[in-house]
């Protein structure tokens, strides 16, 4: 199996691009921060089934961690990425260096009203901006016709999806399902972090919002059943639940009861590690 060939700056990738883009290629993008698992490869499987050309974007994007320890702790395993991406016959890993993202004097930022005030919006100020700015640059340079998210970063997957439409960027972006550890804990880059101790207690996280969900289709409401829930995720081991929200899927509204398409979003530390995880109810 060969490594996909990596490239580093905006010109060595439009040159591949344009080319792809006139002979009538549909080309997909991933964009990832790397420290990839089977989660990100379920993305890049999806795009080789829906795309002529797929192009990996490995960036861990500064802008977008509003916690600087975050930033310098946040794992960086590119050479092992590349291997795992070997077997998916990718077009392009797309590594660029900081400044093909953000060139001296860099002053814009995309920012996505509304959708961004909940959630992690709420917990990290400015997270979303730095993710709209990217993804809005990313889509731009990979010219990509189509481009592959997560649910298990539901609000994100939303917020892409509003800039992609009030912004034009024609871009088709389609989301995926959070793929999972055997005992349920949703994969991450930051799983990595946790000690052995702390990923044993890890998975009461999405069993305390699986139990919950049950109930809330039973006909329990969210102020109950959530107080239950935090308190097991709590004796679990976890040090705080940042939130733990029933929303509507569309536009993110806070539910009490499951009466339109909606989901169940958490956000909790363990041992100095930030878990987020989601379910459809
Ligand atoms: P990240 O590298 O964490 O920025 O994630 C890059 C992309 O992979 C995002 O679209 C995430 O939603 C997606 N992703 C991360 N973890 C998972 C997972 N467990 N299952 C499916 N997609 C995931």
């Amino acid at each position: 199996m060969t490594l996909p060939p990596i490239l580093r700056s905006k010109a060595a990738l439009q040159e591949k691009t344009q080319a792809w883009k006139m002979a009538g290629e549909v080309v997909g993008v991933v964009p990832t921060m790397g420290a990839l698992h089977d989660g990100h490869l379920s993305l890049v499987a999806a795009a080789k089934q829906a795309c002529d050309r797929v192009i990996v974007t490995i960036f861990v994007n500064p802008t977008q961690f509003n916690n600087p320890d975050d930033l310098e702790n946040y794992p960086r395993t590119e050479q092992d990425d590349a291997a795992k991406l070997a077997r998916f016959g990718i077009d392009a890993v797309y590594v660029p260096d900081v400044d093909q993202i953000y060139p001296a004097g860099f002053a814009t930022t995309v920012s996505v009203a509304g959708l961004t005030d909940v959630l992690c919006g709420a917990h990290r100020p400015g997270h979303f901006d730095g993710v709209a700015t990217v993804v809005t640059k990313l889509f731009r340079q990979t010219m990509a016709d189509k481009a592959f998210f997560g649910q298990k970063d539901f609000q994100q997957l939303q917020v892409v999806r509003r800039l992609s439409m009030d912004l034009d960027l024609g871009v088709d972006v389609v989301g995926c399902p959070t793929i999972r550890e055997e005992d349920g804990l949703a994969m991450s880059s930051r799983n990595l972090l946790l000690s052995d101790r702390a990923r044993v207690k890890a998975p009461a996280l999405n069993e305390a919002m699986e139990a919950m969900a049950e109930g809330l289709r039973a006909g329990g409401n969210a102020t109950d059943l959530g107080a239950a829930a935090r308190e097991r995720i709590l004796k679990a081991g976890f040090n705080e639940v940042e939130y733990l929200d029933l929303r509507a899927n569309d536009d993110l509204s806070l539910l009490e009861t499951p009466d339109r398409p909606a989901r169940l979003l958490a956000a909790a530390w363990l041992a100095g590690v930030r878990l987020i995880d989601n379910i459809a109810v």
